[in-house]
């Protein structure tokens, strides 16, 4: 039976791996970005068939809303949120902590995503696979910092950690199951050039610790190895 496959901001980066990959193994491919008409890389997917692109800019609720009335009832066997930004860049001690930033971020990398979850989560539990996946960051893990600065972006993965682990727990009785994964430090506009792997290496990783996610319990933060990550 096919499987369905959902991407929140899939038209470049990571999104755009998992889009490639999910295809190549044979999902039907449902891919949001804010703009569809500018995503070159993303339309190029569509001659393989099976995929279908829709607008979604996360922080807009009322295109959540449209988003969600065009799906309809169609049953989603993994759900991937991983539409994310780092935020002004720089800020520490001692320089201005801009509210508009702080804000600005937590809307996009937490609040959205928790709202993307929770309004969606019915359309998972209607599938085979029930599989719900947040992409999130090891700089949310308040254990794992040891260098400072980031706030805006830390505190929203934080942030972002604790409220789906929350989800996670709210929706076991559906039957979804929950993995907050770290895709690792990824080559991409956000990981810069210097990062340590490359998108298809994450995204290979992270597909196949969905493959296993009944093997750990829900709301568990792992990275793309499958190394367990602390809080
Ligand atoms: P990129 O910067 O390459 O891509 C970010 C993606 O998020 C783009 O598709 C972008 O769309 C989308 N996006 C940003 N803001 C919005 C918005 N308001 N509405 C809809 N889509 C939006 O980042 P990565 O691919 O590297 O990151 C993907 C996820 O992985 C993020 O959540 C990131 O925090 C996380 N991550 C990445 C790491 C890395 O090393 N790369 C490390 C740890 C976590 P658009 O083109 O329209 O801006």
């Amino acid at each position: 039976m096919t499987k369905t496959a959902c991407v929140i901001g899939a038209n470049r980066g990571i999104g755009l791996g998992f889009v490639r990959q999910l295809l190549a193994q044979g999902y039907q491919v449902i891919a949001t970005c804010r703009h569809p008409e500018k995503a070159d890389a993303l339309n190029q997917l569509m001659s393989k068939g099976g995929l279908r692109i829709y607008p979604l800019e996360v922080i807009d609720d009322k295109a959540l809303e449209t988003f969600a009335k065009q799906l309809g009832d169609q049953a989603i066997d993994r759900l991937i949120i991983s539409a994310g930004i780092m935020g002004t860049h720089g800020v520490q001690h001692g320089n201005p902590i801009e509210r508009d930033n702080l804000q600005h971020v937590f809307n996009v990398n937490a609040i959205s995503h928790i709202k993307i979850a929770d309004r969606l989560v019915d359309l998972v539990a209607a599938s085979n696979e029930k599989l719900l996946v947040q992409i999130t960051s090891k700089m949310g893990s308040i254990s794992d910092n040891r260098s400072g600065g980031y706030y805006a972006y830390r505190g929203s993965r934080a942030a972002l950690n604790a409220m789906i682990y929350s989800l996670a727990l709210d929706i076991r009785g559906k039957g979804v199951h929950t993995l907050l994964l770290h895709p690792g430090w990824v080559k991409t506009d956000m990981g810069g050039p210097n990062a340590l792997i490359d998108v298809a290496t994450s995204v290979a990783g992270m597909l196949n610790m969905m493959e296993n996610a009944r093997e750990y319990p829900t709301g568990s933060f792992f990275d793309y190895s499958g190394a367990k990550i602390e809080w």
